[in-house]
């Protein structure tokens, strides 16, 4: 039964069981509609509501500025690689745009036409950087080079290549090549595969004072909710739901207002052509999807409704809000890890410490010297005591535990206690 079962699972992930409860009856009868929530009209008033309190409760739980949009997107974190690099490669040019044209030019000066000067700076220029820290950046790393070419993708770091071809590093900044005025810096917070965890905000993307710097995306799907974030560094963080809040099926973009271009400032679609870059498909434009408060089409709004619950649980949990939760979050991991730690002979934890996620645990079970067997052994055992989800992803193998908001303090005391247990008993 449920209540037996602590699931550690990457994603989808537990959700609170009151709100499944309240959202099962919101499914077959909406507050007394005789409609079901997968049945009204995602243009009724209702989903307007349920849209508008859901980007304000997060807005509150996150302290997001005012000049920053949340969207509903759809998708999954996937069509963020490729919506990134879209839209942003789109902003780069029109800002260049801009900037060519403000200049004074007569017909007849014998200089490059404007038209020429954007072409060359997008031969030359444009550049969309990433720091590759686990499999997820990488994955959108390559989708950005499949979208636009590898000579414009900048790899600025790529953690495998000081680390035995592995990941589970992230390398000094002072080694990161960064280029001058990317159309974006883009990194993941939190590698949900291979466990790293950036601990805080990279001091090289920090803006100045001024307020500028560089245009930075960063992946939160796996670790949103789960820390306090200065908003303000960011240009777009996005992250899917099915993790830390709510169900598969929506994408949340928390994106700084005025890189959203309108749609009259974009590039056209003709001189995008000429200029031998790809605009994005109408659902992945942010501008589409911010003019139509995330209803240019149909959305799925029992989704929104159970983000928007989980939500309100969090702040009536929370008095500080994710302050409170990251209070938690961090107890939680370091019971984990403490467990891990204190038995060296029979578990090694994969990422370097400095980097430990605090969302995905991972690990491998090297007792008795056959990885294999104990891992098995490892995986019946937790099993049988109600720890499941335990399995680490198929691409690396091993242990990963994943330490995500739904999982309460005595789930993690629980998983703590039994990797004493299991290190003890011979
Ligand atoms: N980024 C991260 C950090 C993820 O963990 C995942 C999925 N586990 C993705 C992106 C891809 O998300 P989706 O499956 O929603 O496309």
């Amino acid at each position: 039964a449920r209540e037996d079962i602590t699931y550690f699972g990457a994603g989808p992930a537990l959700l609170p069981t009151d709100v499944l409860k309240k959202a099962a009856e919101a499914l077959v009868d909406f507050q007394g509609t005789g409609l079901g929530l997968a049945e009204h009209s995602h243009r009724s008033e209702i989903a307007n509501t349920i849209i508008n309190e859901a980007k304000a409760d997060l807005a509150s739980f996150l302290d997001i500025p005012d000049d920053y949009e949340i969207l509903f997107m759809q998708g999954g974190g996937t069509g963020e690689f490729s919506a990134t690099a879209y839209n942003l490669v789109g902003s780069w040019v029109a800002n260049k745009r801009e900037e060519i044209f403000a200049q004074p030019r007569h017909e007849d000066d014998g200089l490059p036409s404007q038209m020429q000067l954007l072409n060359d700076a997008v031969n030359n220029d444009l550049k969309l950087d990433y720091i590759i820290t686990g499999s997820w950046s990488a994955k959108a790393a390559a989708e950005s080079a499949r979208l636009f070419g590898q000579d414009k993708v900048n790899v600025a770091v790529d953690a495998r290549l000081t680390n035995n071809g592995k990941f589970g590093i992230i390398p000094d900044e002072s080694t990161w090549k960064l280029s001058k005025d990317a159309a974006l810096v883009y990194f993941c917070a939190n590698e949900t595969v291979d466990g790293v965890e950036f601990q805080e905000f990279p001091k090289v993307l920090t803006p100045g004072p001024d307020g500028k710097g560089p245009i930075v995306v960063a992946d939160m799907s796996s670790n949103i909710l789960s820390r306090k974030i200065d908003v303000k560094n960011y240009s777009l963080i996005f992250f899917g739901a099915q993790k830390n809040l709510g169900s598969a099926g929506i994408t949340v973009v928390i994106i700084k207002k005025n890189l959203i271009a309108p749609i009259t400032s974009q590039p056209s679609a003709p001189s995008m052509r000429h200029l031998g870059l790809p605009i994005p498909p109408i659902i992945l434009q942010y501008d589409t999807i911010a003019q139509n408060n995330s209803l240019y089409n149909t959305l799925s709004i029992f989704d929104v409704y159970i983000a928007g619950q989980v939500l309100k649980k969090a702040l009536a949990t929370y008095p500080d809000k994710v302050s409170g939760q990251e209070t938690l979050s961090k107890q939680k991991a370091e019971l984990i890890y403490n467990a891990l730690d204190s038995h060296p002979d029979v578990y090694r934890i994969v990422p370097h410490k400095s980097v430990r996620s605090r969302m995905n645990i991972c690990f491998r079970v090297t007792k008795g010297g056959d990885i294999d067997a104990a891992e098995k052994d490892f995986l019946k055992q937790s099993t049988a005591l109600g720890l499941t989800g335990l399995k680490g992803h198929r691409s690396v193998g091993g242990i990963r535990a994943s330490n995500y908001n739904s999982i309460a303090l005595e789930g993690a005391q629980k998983l703590a206690q039994f990797l004493v247990d299991f290190a003890k008993a011979s």
